[in-house]
């Protein structure tokens, strides 16, 4: 049996990353209550998930694995991206972050669905005291809503409708039907056929 320890702290990614790694018969042990948060001022996905990573293997001795995500709309040359989880200011909601996405993509006239490009990349990677590590990356297309529709998932869910749909926003799925598919089951199962 394969066990790693979380090492990402926002409990709607923890509860994905339990489900899809439970899938495939890795365990997923809880992120210890006595380690404070990580900055995360890394300028890559990578970076992020490294720092992540690093923190918590080294406080606990176990190999500690960390998920980060961004959100890439080609009409806003790529942004959020690294930036996504505070888009719209430090301490933003996921409602300031959509709406501010919504709202730049107004401002610059990228109104039909080929404006409206974007993906979400996901960068997991496991690390050990040794300083060892395996990383995988998962990535979905799609395109960004005119407004928000569904109430599942979290973050940018309500306004990102996959390709791979039939029309529904990740937010309108079921979370087996999001895992199926999604930027960050793809990284997972990736990576877990790495660490078999
Ligand atoms: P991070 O990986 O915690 O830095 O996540 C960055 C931000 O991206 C989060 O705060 C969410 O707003 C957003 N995000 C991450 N994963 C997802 C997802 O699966 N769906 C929608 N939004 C997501």
């Amino acid at each position: 049996m394969i066990a790693v320890v979380c090492a990402s702290a926002n409990p709607d990614k923890v509860a994905e990353i339990a489900a899809v790694l439970d899938a495939v018969g890795v365990v997923l042990e809880p992120r210890p209550d006595d380690v404070g948060d990580v900055i995360e001022d890394a300028d890559t996905l990578e970076g992020n998930a490294r720092l992540k990573a690093m923190a918590i293997s080294e406080a606990t001795g176990l190999a500690a694995l960390a998920d980060d995500t961004g959100l890439e709309v080609d009409a806003l040359g790529g942004a959020p991206g690294v930036l996504s989880a505070r888009y719209a200011g430090e301490g933003a909601g996921y409602g300031d972050n959509t709406a501010l996405l919504l709202s730049e993509l107004d401002r610059v006239g990228a109104r039909t669905r080929d404006a409206r490009r974007a993906r979400f990349r996901t960068v997991v990677l496991v690390r050990r005291p040794d300083g060892s590590e395996q990383i995988a990356e998962g990535v979905v297309e799609g395109t960004i809503t005119a407004s928000p529709r569904g109430e599942g998932g979290f973050g940018y869910d309500a306004v990102f409708e996959p390709d791979e749909s039939d029309g529904r926003t990740f937010a309108e799925m079921t979370p087996e039907e999001k895992h199926a598919i999604s930027h960050r089951g793809r990284a997972l199962r990736r990576l877990a056929e790495v660490l078999r």
